[in-house]
């Protein structure tokens, strides 16, 4: 969402005449554009601040100007603490501002402190510059916020209420991001399967109806959408996995823990029972669908039983990819006035035996792949020099040696090595392999 974010915080900047550049000593402005969800990411913020703000001081003796901003949830959150605690900073805004930044702009050139916390009744959607660029594989926002005040969580905060853009906007947008190469779309949304948006007809549409429209533009040759909850997959979109086969056999499905207690106690509104049934619902709709999820560890009260039923969870459902997390205490959040805490060392203790299985679990996914021919969407320049890097359908990473005219194609890659956290591949039959649309 914040990649996202950015490049769309470069679109508005652009008819300014700001453009990116590569080092910070080249910019007449950096903007940090922040995450607040765990403790980690906001001590970042800090000590980036501290690291950068030297180019500004090396600017600034010499009489020229530089400005610097922190954008995104963290200034959402703590923005007064920022303005006293580094006055270094210009402006700091929230994510529902940015599409402010020209008058923000305006008013730090003319040495205002500027603090744009606020939800505005405008919406940035109706407000943002088409979108530039994005390459291949492109994001698209569809919905934003949430209202499912997880006791954990700081998203309804810092992102506000949840919004769904009408259906007519993002296939609209679909097909710019096609006309700009685009091959790959990636549906973006904090909660991206509540969403609920309006039809030309005036009827509300779910994100199976929406996958459906934009696979039926020309051109999307693959569909991702990231990041949905347990509670919102419906049979509709159950279907769109059995319907759409340009949607990608690779769904990340958050559940953060297996124990119903913790689930309850994390206000998740669903057992361990349902994720294991929506689990088998979808792989009856989709049989080569592979899984990824999120798990906190630790959350207050998560007795070593708990845990193993996360393990257990785990086990059973088998993971391709997953992302861990040591619980943290966010200001503001329920879960932050509980008292029944769990000590850092068995955090850390728990953290590392799940974060062992599921290293487990993706080097067997990633080892059975070896032998097997994948349509590969090349994304970028490998790091090696003569490799391009993208990711399979299952959205592992692959390195292939590959012609550098191959960059932004789906191209079929069989699959030679595999790691725990990548492959490599060659490309099959280099001529006619370009996949058409
Ligand atoms: N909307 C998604 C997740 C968004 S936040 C969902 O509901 O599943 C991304 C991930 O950050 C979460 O899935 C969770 O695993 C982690 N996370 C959020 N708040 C956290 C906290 N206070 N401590 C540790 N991890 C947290
Ligand atoms: Fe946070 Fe996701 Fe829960 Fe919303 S659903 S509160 S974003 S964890």
């Amino acid at each position: 969402m914040n990649v996202y974010d950015s490049s769309r915080m470069a679109d508005i900047l652009r008819p300014l005449g700001y453009a990116q550049v590569d080092e910070p000593n080249d910019a007449d402005m950096m903007i940090l554009n922040t995450c607040h969800i765990r403790e980690k990411a906001t001590d970042k913020v800090f000590s980036e601040i501290g690291r950068l703000k030297k180019h500004k001081e090396a600017k600034e003796a010499k009489g020229e100007k530089m400005l610097m901003a922190v954008a995104g949830c963290v200034a959402q959150a703590e923005g007064d603490f920022i303005l006293q605690r580094a006055p270094v900073i210009d402006m700091i805004f929230g994510p529902q501002t940015y599409h402010e930044l020209p008058e923000m702009v305006l008013k730090a050139n003319g040495n205002e402190r500027v603090v744009n916390t606020e939800f505005p009744t405008v919406t940035k959607f109706d407000s943002l510059p088409e979108e530039q660029n994005q390459g291949a594989a492109a994001f698209l926002s569809i919905q934003e916020g949430c209202d499912k005040f997880c006791t954990f969580c700081v998203v309804p905060y810092t992102r506000g209420a949840e919004y769904s853009r009408p259906v007519d906007k993002i296939v609209d947008e679909a097909k710019r991001l096609v006309d700009q190469g685009a091959k790959e779309i990636t549906l973006l949304g904090q909660n991206v399967n509540a969403y609920h948006g309006t039809n030309i007809d005036g009827k509300t549409w779910g994100l199976g109806r929406l996958i459906e429209a934009v696979a039926g533009v020309n051109g999307v040759q693959q569909i991702r959408y990231t990041t949905s909850h347990p509670r919102d997959v419906d049979q509709e979109l159950i279907d769109a996995h059995r319907d759409v086969e340009k949607l990608a056999p690779f769904l990340h499905l958050p559940v953060q823990s297996g124990s119903d207690k913790i689930l309850k106690a994390m206000n998740r509104k669903h057992t361990a029972e349902r994720f294991y049934e929506i689990v088998a619902d979808l792989r009856s709709a989709r049989p080569d669908l592979v899984f990824s999820s999120d798990f906190i560890v630790g959350f207050p009260g998560e007795t070593d039983q708990d845990h193993e039923d996360t393990m257990q969870l785990i086990r059973d459902v088998g993971f391709a990819s997953a992302y861990s997390f040591k619980y943290s205490a966010r200001p503001g959040t329920p879960a932050a006035n509980m008292t029944n805490l769990v000590r850092e060392d068995v955090k850390a203790a728990r953290l590392l035996e799940l974060q062992n299985l599921v290293t487990e679990q993706y080097l067997e996914f990633n080892l059975a792949s070896v032998g097997k021919t994948m349509s590969v969407l090349f994304e970028r320049k490998g790091r090696k020099e003569g490799q391009l890097q993208g990711r399979t359908p299952f959205y592992q990473a692959i390195n292939v040696p590959a012609n550098e005219r191959l960059l932004g194609e789906f191209v079929d890659v069989k699959v030679t090595e595999a790691t725990a956290n990548a492959l490599v591949g060659e490309v099959q039959m280099v001529e006619n392999n370009i996949k058409q649309a």
